[in-house]
């Protein structure tokens, strides 16, 4: 079974938007078995987008596209399906009838313009919309199956959940996947650790790939069968983490937010949080996971000395002594926010993350990170010199990563 994955929008093409979409559908449809041979993008061209179908459903099974379903008159993909598929358009009166009541139910009139986004080809079927106005579609063209979701990526995940999912011929054969996400060590050395793990022969293949400052190790089996796959990926999954050891985190989807939120709610223990050059990245990531509110209190941005003083109680002795990106400063920040909470840790971040403001003992990247807790106060100091974006990101990392490895020790 082969895919064609065609992304239709004038901002995709012009670079305002970044194509997220087909990411997406590309590993929905290997979980499915199903490869994608090739992702195309067009921009709101009825013509181009009629042809770049046409010719998608020459060489694949199923042919996904995304975008161009909207009322206005640049959203063109359903009557460039119709071309493509030589028919003519016409209402749909159940999807007009959702489509007004979608309106009604809100206080407001359907404006005209809407009553095209019920139109489809003739022959074609109509896939309901559970998270906006816009049904997609599904027809037959030649050998191939297109479906056409909206653009909007939350609708577009829901559709091809509910509705194309379903819908799919299972491919022969299935190719299973599996991510480990690790923080702590450079490509490179993690690259060494799996050593001959890493072959890129045989029906396995473990690839790493570095993103958002975490490198992670994707494993990808191709088997008979789902089962096969499976049973390959998660003994090649034990292998490689034992080796790698604790800097394995989490899964797939997992993220480094959402495992110290399991390893507080396991524990029963509350987090607070005195961010200084993160400027309160480490709270945006952890309240991001549903359920924070379970276990975390709050936390303070103070990047200012003042406020390091006034909110936690850092003493101007120490700032003057050692400057606000130092061990003791950071260690006085977590004890600080720890004593004004009443959480049960307390993590801090202080650092220089450029581009200026380095010196010759505090370079850009510097990074003091400390973890208060009732059995003291932990400190770690890192240097990862990059660009500011890059800085902070590790800095909120690294004081979580922290906090994980001493709740998966006790
Ligand atoms: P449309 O269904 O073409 O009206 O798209 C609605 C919105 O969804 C666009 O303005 C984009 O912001 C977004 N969008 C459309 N296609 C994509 C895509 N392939 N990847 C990410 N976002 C998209
Ligand atoms: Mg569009």
């Amino acid at each position: 079974m082969k895919a064609v994955i065609i992304s239709v929008g004038d901002e995709l093409i012009s670079g305002k938007t970044v194509d997220t979409n087909s990411a997406y559908l590309a590993d929905q449809l290997t979980r499915c078995g199903i490869a994608t041979i090739a992702h195309w993008t067009v921009g709101d061209c009825q013509s181009v987008i009629a042809r770049t179908i046409a010719d998608a459903a020459a060489i694949a099974d199923i042919v996904l596209v995304s975008g161009g379903l909207g009322p206005t008159a640049d959203d063109v993909t359903r009557q460039a399906l119709a071309d493509a598929m030589g028919v003519g358009m016409q209402v749909d009166p159940p999807s007009l009838a959702v489509i007004e009541g979608f309106f009604r139910s809100r206080g407001l009139t359907m404006a005209p313009i809407n009553r095209m986004q019920a139109m489809v080809p003739v022959g074609a079927q109509v896939l309901p919309n559970s998270a906006g106005t816009a049904p997609g579609i599904a027809a037959a063209l030649g050998e191939a199956m297109v479906y056409v979701t909206p653009g909007v990526p939350h609708e577009m995940k829901r559709m091809f959940e509910q509705q194309i999912a379903p819908r799919l011929p299972r491919g022969r054969g299935a190719i299973v996947q599996k991510v480990l996400h690790t923080f702590g060590m450079g490509e490179s050395t993690v690259g060494e650790m799996l050593g001959e793990l890493m072959t890129r022969d045989g029906p396995v293949l473990v690839g790493t790939t570095v993103a958002a400052g975490l490198v992670s190790v994707r494993i990808t089996a191709s088997a008979p069968d789902a089962d096969r796959g499976r049973t390959c990926v998660d003994g090649l999954c034990r292998q490689i983490r034992q080796r790698l050891g604790d800097i394995v985190f989490g899964e797939d989807e997992d993220s480094m937010a959402g495992i110290v939120g399991h390893l507080l709610n396991k524990a029963g223990k509350t987090l607070a949080t005195a961010e200084s050059c993160t400027g309160g990245m480490i709270g945006q990531m952890i309240t991001a996971v549903p359920g924070s509110s379970s276990y975390y209190l709050g936390g303070m941005i103070t990047y200012s000395n003042a406020l390091k003083m006034s909110l936690l109680g850092v003493s101007e002795e120490l700032l003057k002594a050692h400057g606000a990106v130092s061990e003791p400063v950071a260690r006085a920040m977590a004890q600080g926010c720890r004593a004004h909470t009443g959480a049960d840790y307390a993590i801090s971040v202080t650092g220089v993350a450029g581009p200026a403001g380095g010196t010759a003992d505090k370079p850009v990247g510097l990074v003091h990170i400390a973890m208060a807790h009732a059995g003291g106060t932990e400190h770690a100091r890192s240097s990862f010199p990059s660009t500011r974006e890059i800085v902070r990101l590790r800095a909120a990392l690294s004081a979580m990563n922290m906090l994980r490895l001493h709740l998966q020790k006790n």
